[in-house]
């Protein structure tokens, strides 16, 4: 089985196969948590979330806005 995986700018491959993903936050809006109440279904909440994978190599995160068939967006750390 070929684990499904990015290669980010800095060459290093990140798979987000693996579950659950170490390489993967699920984050949802404000907006759309809020449409939920009470105990909520975990299937159906996941459907709702976007997933933004790091890159433990070079700490750019790369958010799936629009699901994985869409180019996500890049973003690099800024260092103070
Ligand atoms: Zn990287």
């Amino acid at each position: 089985m070929i684990m499904p995986a990015i290669k980010c700018k800095c060459g290093n491959k990140i798979s987000f196969g693996e579950i659950p993903s170490y390489n993967e936050l699920l984050i949802i809006s404000d907006v759309d948590f809020d449409k939920y109440e009470g105990k909520i279904d975990a299937e159906e909440l996941y459907k709702n979330m976007k997933s933004v994978l790091h890159c433990n190599k070079c700490n750019r995160w790369w958010f799936f806005k629009d699901g994985f068939d869409n180019k996500p967006i890049c973003y690099v750390r800024e260092d103070d």
